[in-house]
């Protein structure tokens, strides 16, 4: 390597381009090893992590269903049934309940 840097600045017959090309083949070697420790770095930090991971997943199995669960009080059951006390959170539920709930009564009543 030496020899050839001395080389190239006595000897006109090789190019400034040549040059150049030397000096970005030895500044990409260089940066290919910083990124190549990088990589083992970010590798063994993930590794650690998820090892820390798998340690909480197993102290808080249930953890993460907890949070999601959205409980019925959260529903709002703005549809009130008129024979009874029940309410409902969509119009076609509160006519499913009436239809199941209410229609014999419905049914019989013109008949009394
Ligand atoms: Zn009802």
């Amino acid at each position: 390597m030496e020899d050839f840097v001395s080389r190239t600045r006595q000897n006109s017959d090789i190019s400034d381009e040549k040059i150049d090309a030397y000096n970005e083949y030895c500044k990409l070697i260089v940066y290919n090893r910083l990124l190549s420790d990088r990589l083992k770095e970010v590798t063994s930090e993930r590794d650690k992590l998820k090892q820390k991971y798998e340690i909480l997943q197993d102290t808080f199995p249930n953890g993460k269903h907890k949070r999601f669960r959205r409980n019925a009080g959260q529903i709002k059951r703005i549809f009130k049934c008129p024979t009874c006390e029940k309410s409902y959170g969509s119009e076609a539920s509160l006519k499913n309940h009436i239809k199941f709930k209410h229609s014999s009564y419905n049914l019989q009543s013109p008949h009394e």
